[in-house]
């Protein structure tokens, strides 16, 4: 990780300074441990609190310059191209406010990940949480391709990089949890059986889904309680 960014004096309350790596502004980064009550969390690690949706919180943006990120202490790898796409019209247009959704902050890190030439499984992770967001708002069509959208790019993922066993296996539950969501039971019954088992909690994982499978429920589903101790979900 680079900490070259990061800016120790912090006047504000307790939160992360950190310059933004595109026009240099000082903002409050992405708190590392975020504090809060886990009410449930779904078969797709969506983690629901008592209080607020930690979707509207996951996404930071700089309040200069529009950039839009999870974590600002990791700059872009194409710096000078994703700079130059931040400075465009065509991405300043979408921000003719200065209060922009949840939704619109998700499509325009959507965007800057695609001009960075992210891995794909961080673009895969991106549309599973507009999905998520479609699925707020009960539009089936938008959230179904959403899904669509995150199976191509969590399958490229498999090809792409180095994993192991566990990260694989993830990716695979992720894939047949998508497909599960989109009615696609037969891929997502084949896409399980790649789950890496001897791993416990892919054990676990596998049972749960498959049980979901075999009763065709495609359904939103919280994990049972004892999965909710998965690490590394935001
Ligand atoms: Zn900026």
């Amino acid at each position: 990780m680079n900490h070259d960014n990061y800016v120790p004096e912090d006047i504000d309350n307790g939160e992360r300074a950190v310059s933004c790596p595109i026009c240099g502004t000082n903002i409050p980064n992405n708190p590392k441990e975020m504090l809060f009550e886990i009410e449930s969390i779904d078969t797709d690690f969506r983690i629901h609190t008592l209080l607020d949706d930690l979707l509207d919180d996951w996404l930071i943006q700089c309040p200069v310059c529009f950039y839009v990120s999870h974590d600002f202490f990791i700059p872009p790898k194409n710096l000078q191209k994703v700079s130059v796409f931040v400075e465009s019209p065509h991405y300043l247009s979408s921000f003719t406010d200065n209060n922009p959704t949840t939704l619109e902050l998700f499509q325009a890190y959507l965007k800057i990940l695609f001009v960075d030439h992210a891995p794909a499984y961080l673009i895969g992770d991106c549309y599973m949480r507009i999905s998520w967001l479609y699925d707020d708002d009960e539009n089936e069509t938008l959230a179904r391709e959403n899904r669509e959208h995150a199976i191509t790019y969590f399958e490229r993922a498999l090809i792409e990089i180095e994993m192991n066993a566990k990260d694989i296996s993830m990716i695979y539950y992720l894939i047949a949890e998508l497909h599960r969501r989109n009615k696609k039971f037969d891929n997502a019954r084949n896409n399980l059986y790649n789950l890496d088992t001897s791993i416990k909690m892919m054990r676990n994982l596998f049972d749960f889904q498959w049980k979901l499978i075999q009763e065709k429920n495609s359904g939103v589903v919280q994990l049972p309680r004892e999965e909710n101790s998965h690490e590394a979900l935001s």
